[in-house]
């Protein structure tokens, strides 16, 4: 294992008590004014202080889809990880492991020494939650244990499932929320374990659920994540969903509200974080004001784990290389539950929607290469292949315009193992959120230490459309959301952002 760094900033800008990491911190950025073609640039700088709290709580995360592929697969890992779990395969031993969790497995540079560069785990930047310490819980439609369910799911080494099966077999999905509506009409089979009553009632189930989880555990704090079926859109209707409000009274009297929707109030209302791992538009209008008036995190949508992981990469460096992608087209076909699901259309739509976009910041930010309004053509298909199970295969043709008319095609196959892609990355949604949760700002000439915005566009990174603070820019960019990241954990330790400019190295 990587030695785990323990990091002293040994700066005036930056004080440790017993409860804090305090920092100084000027924050910089350049501000344009634009008249014509003239552009007047000026630099700003406004002080700041960073403050995070040291103590890191326990925490408790709950499912949504907890007996899925995913659900299955990350309560898996995160058990195998904690037992240090190693088992035989035909190409060896294997042990278990956290790779494709960015927090846990990718590195930061610190700085330099006369070692040269320094290196550390991004989780050792601050503290915060070791995935191994997280405790599961969660809600299924489909009532298997997770042992049964994990073996569902064909993800996992068989004489790994054999050492989780006696620990995984006592997890028991709660029942849910189900509304046929919303899920394809292929899921039916599935649903034997639903709540009943009405909306407002099972909603109330769902909050009492995340109380009674919260006491019997002894967890601290608990973070509620969906990783269950990608539902149908849900129509956005003045006096229905449009205001926390309406949204709460259609709850009490019955109206359009999507299953993730109610758990997303639910666990608004009950204080704690909720996080989208689907395209569908879980967050109405009212469930954002909702959040914003209790001061509770959200986030969201659709995890990056795959193909649309890549095309945040590969569009970012066309474009930054000056290169003109002109068509980007993605084919997947898929076999397990959720490649079920989306065979569907309506359910196929919302995560057409969500792939969609992901190019959009990139190349409104060329007008060199782009007209206003000018965009690649882009066209995504999904098919369902039962025989590939969770193994999904992403095919991408990206053409672009070079030099001179000159056309440059890069075509890619990629086998993507969805669950295992994305299940480091429901750690690191979890764990990133729980430190944004103690971390406050406090700008100069403000009275008050202020969070951040409910929602928590940090978490853009891990999501393939992200969620924003109503007007500000989306950025679907790899690398800037990864520095975005790694810049405000750096102003969290009072350091200045990673510019890499190392002109240290580049003076005679
Ligand atoms: P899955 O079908 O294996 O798991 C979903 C689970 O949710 C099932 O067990 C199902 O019974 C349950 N479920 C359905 N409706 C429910 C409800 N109302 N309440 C509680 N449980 C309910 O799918 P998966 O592969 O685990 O993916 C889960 C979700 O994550 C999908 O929406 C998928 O689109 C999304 N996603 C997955 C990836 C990836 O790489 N795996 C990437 C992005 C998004």
């Amino acid at each position: 294992a990587a030695m785990s760094a323990n990091i002293l900033i040994n700066s005036p800008n930056l004080k440790y008590t017993d409860t804090h990491i305090e920092a100084q911190y000027s924050y910089q950025t350049t501000s344009v004014h634009q008249e014509g073609n003239k552009l007047t640039v000026t630099p700003r700088t406004t002080e700041m202080i960073f403050r995070t709290e040291r103590h890191v709580p326990r925490l408790g995360v709950m499912l949504v889809g907890w007996g899925g592929n995913n659900g299955t697969t990350v309560t898996a890992a995160v058990l195998a990880n904690k037992l240090g779990l190693t088992w035989r395969t035909k190409n060896g031993e294997k042990k278990a492991n956290y790779f494709g969790s960015f927090l846990q497995s990718s590195t930061v540079c610190l700085g330099s020494g006369s070692e040269g560069e320094v290196n550390v785990p991004f989780c050792d930047l601050l503290p915060m939650v070791h995935p191994n310490d997280i405790i599961f819980d969660g809600w299924d439609i489909s009532s298997m244990d997770l042992g049964r369910a994990m073996e569902r799911a064909q993800v996992l080494d068989w004489s790994l499932q054999e050492q989780l099966r006696p620990y995984m077999c006592c997890l028991k999905p709660r029942p849910s929320i189900s509304i046929p509506d919303f899920i394809a009409a292929n899921q039916d089979s599935r649903a034997d374990n639903v709540l009943t009553g009405t909306m407002a009632e099972q909603m109330e189930r769902v909050r009492a659920d995340i109380r009674d989880f919260k006491l019997s555990s002894g967890v601290d704090k608990v973070i509620v994540l969906w990783t269950a079926n990608t539902e149908r859109f849900c129509d956005i209707t003045p006096g229905v969903n449009d205001t926390a409000k309406n949204l709460l009274a259609t709850i009490q009297n019955g109206g359009e509200v999507s299953p993730s929707t109610l758990f997303a109030v639910a666990s608004i209302l009950e204080g704690c974080a909720f996080i989208n791992g689907s395209p569908q538009n879980t967050f109405v209008p009212g469930a954002v004001e909702l959040a914003v008036e209790r001061g509770v995190f959200i986030g969201g949508d659709d995890f990056k784990s795959g193909q649309t992981k890549i095309k945040s990469v590969l569009v970012d460096f066309l474009v930054s290389a000056g290169i003109k992608p002109t068509s980007i087209v993605s084919y997947n076909h898929l076999g397990n539950n959720d490649g079920k699901n989306l065979s569907a259309p309506q359910q196929f739509r919302s995560k057409e929607i969500s792939k969609s976009n992901v190019v959009d910041d990139m190349v409104q930010s060329n007008s060199v290469l782009y007209q206003p309004g000018e965009k690649p053509d882009h066209c995504v298909v999904i098919k369902y292949v039962p025989y590939v199970g969770d193994s999904k295969r992403a095919m991408d043709e990206y053409t672009s315009e070079i030099m001179m008319g000159g056309i440059n095609t890069i075509a890619m196959h990629h086998t993507c193992e969805d669950s295992l892609l994305a299940s480091p990355i429901i750690l690191d949604l979890v764990i990133l959120t729980e430190l944004c949760q103690r971390v406050t700002i406090k700008p100069q000439g403000e009275e008050d230490f202020q969070s951040f915005h409910s929602v928590l566009a940090l978490l853009s990174f891990l999501c393939k459309a992200p969620l924003v603070p109503p007007g500000s820019p989306v950025i679907n960019a790899f690398f800037r959301q990864r520095a975005c990241i790694e810049n405000i954990m750096r102003a969290c330790l009072g350091l200045p952002p990673q510019s890499h400019m190392l002109l240290e190295h580049k003076l005679q």
